[in-house]
């Protein structure tokens, strides 16, 4: 079987993806089928780490994890600057972060005055 032999070499280039349009480019493509972006900028992608951490803040999933899993409200200058996002739904997702941050504030209140008062009990 002769398709054996290449196998090895396609390994490299497979999951190569594109650096202007993020898409996965074909194994040995010499430009991104979707944009055309010549495939030799991926080299630089590795080196730039700078700039593809700025892309990535232009990702919705990106910018919702990091509202919802990590900063609270304290994250929402992020989303003000992200691209992913249109104004309306900024607004809302504002909204949304604020309650969110709100109820775990709430929640941590919660499970501390009852841890206070479970140590009272025991004191007492
Ligand atoms: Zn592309």
């Amino acid at each position: 079987m002769d398709s054996n032999q290449h196998g090895s070499d396609a390994v490299d280039l497979a999951g190569v993806i594109c650096p202007s349009c993020g898409r996965e480019l074909a194994p040995g493509a010499e430009h991104c089928a979707a944009c055309g972006t010549a495939a030799t900028a991926r080299l630089t992608i590795k080196k730039d780490q700078g700039s593809r951490d700025a892309r990535a803040m232009h990702s919705k999933w990106y910018v919702l994890g990091v509202l919802f899993l990590a900063t609270g409200a304290l994250g929402l200058p992020i989303l003000f600057k992200s691209k992913a996002f249109s104004k309306p739904l900024k607004v809302v997702l504002t909204i949304l972060v604020i309650v969110y941050t709100m109820a775990m504030l709430w929640l941590t209140y919660a499970v501390i005055s009852w841890f206070v008062g479970q140590m009272k009990a025991v004191s007492g």
